[in-house]
């Protein structure tokens, strides 16, 4: 259960830390913040490449780190982006490797908010049960 407070730390965390974003070439800055099964917030930005195809969101910034700490479990994500938008599908994916159905909180810099779903967002994904 992600309560009230949880979630409005999470959305302030993601809009801060987007401000670190490198994004010369789209100048599409965006930060996600990441809350644990254990309660801790990891954060993240997209990190773009000369060379475009070495690119990574910020989602996928903040699980691998958070990976990397010994998270297993992940249990809300927040984005802040610059017009409330939603993750890639490749993100999507990474995060149905670490997570249930879980709150994901769109934000903007503007205070915007759209709460959805990751399920609702990757509806019958392929996921570890499936290797089982
Ligand atoms: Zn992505």
């Amino acid at each position: 259960m992600v309560t009230e407070i949880q979630k409005k730390t999470l959305l302030q965390e993601a809009c801060a830390v987007r401000e670190r974003a490198y994004a010369p070439y789209s100048e599409y800055k965006v930060g996600a913040a990441i809350l644990t099964g254990d309660g801790r917030i990891i954060t993240g930005v997209n990190v773009e490449n000369a060379s475009y195809g070495l690119s990574i969101c910020a989602e996928r910034s903040a699980i691998f780190t958070a990976v990397a700490e010994g998270v297993r479990e992940i249990v809300a994500v927040a984005i802040c982006t610059s017009n409330v938008g939603s993750p890639c599908g490749a993100c999507r994916q990474v995060m149905v490797e670490f997570a249930g159905d879980m709150p994901i909180l769109l934000t903007d810099t503007q205070g915007n908010v759209r709460e959805t779903t990751l399920h609702k967002l990757i509806p019958e994904y392929f996921g570890p049960g499936h290797l089982a």
